[in-house]
């Protein structure tokens, strides 16, 4: 009996290797950040008027982006940093997307999406900073006739539901790194923790994907954290901590 048991115990751990292990396309080496600023253009996401002012999300999370692609190129001269946009522009979801899927990675590389926000809330206490994931249980299409070519042989090992609980598990390491570094580096502020939730510009990077709402606009305390470039140097900083930890050794 205690044989049969051995063995039912080993094949799981041979399934689950064969599942989680080196055949993982989403975990392989880092080469890529796709770092996503929130908002653009004519979409302003979360305003609010300060001081006779109107402050608006999409420049905040610019100036943050623009400052994790800094530390990035400095710190990492080699790291692919690509941007989805670098001023004031509009972008669909879609758009977004599609920088990210269609970025050819270095062979046996992979990649991962960063999109950063701020929160607004009706409740003008709500505060803190959270990370998103995609849903466990959601499929995302993968592959398809747009995937770059680069890219075919290095997924095509898997069937749909495979990749998909690949991406995930990775997916959630990401936000874990990301999250601990923001409760590192915003000490002071809430941690509203990880949570998952049906995000367009999540499925369709078809990569280890997070989005960051890394404050409220609608939080007296945070919107002045927020406007101070000190502050945003500080939330770029944490973000650079969490990629550098998801870096190879
Ligand atoms: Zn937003």
């Amino acid at each position: 009996m205690a044989k049969v048991v051995r063995a039912i115990v080993l094949l799981l751990l041979l399934m689950t290797a064969a599942l989680f292990g080196a055949d993982n396309p989403y975990a392989l080496p880092l080469s890529t950040i796709i770092i996503d600023a929130g908002h653009g253009g004519h979409d302003p996401g979360a305003s609010r008027s300060f001081e006779g002012s109107l402050i608006v999300e999409r420049e905040l999370t610019l100036d943050i982006a623009l400052r994790l692609e800094r530390l990035l190129n400095d710190a990492h001269p080699l790291l692919h940093v690509v941007m989805t946009r670098t001023d004031d522009r509009y972008l669909t979801l879609e758009e977004r997307g599609r920088i990210a899927y269609q970025t050819v990675l270095p062979p046996k590389t992979s990649a991962l999406l960063l999109s950063i926000h701020i929160n607004s809330a009706v409740h003008s206490a709500a505060q803190g900073f959270e990370v998103f994931t995609k849903l466990k249980d959601k499929e995302v299409p993968l592959l398809d006739a747009t995937t770059p070519k680069e890219h075919i042989a290095l997924f095509s090992k898997h069937n749909k539901k495979e990749l998909n609980a690949l991406l995930f598990e990775e997916t959630r390491r990401v936000a874990a790194a990301v999250s601990g570094a923001l409760v590192k580096g915003l000490p002071m502020q809430v941690n509203r923790g990880i949570k998952e939730q049906d995000l367009w510009v999540l499925n369709a990077a078809r990569m280890p994907a997070v989005l960051v709402e890394v404050g409220f606009l609608s939080n007296d305390e945070e919107l002045a954290l927020l406007l101070d470039p000190q502050y945003r140097e500080t939330i770029a900083l944490a973000l650079f901590h969490a990629i550098e930890e998801l870096l190879p050794t």
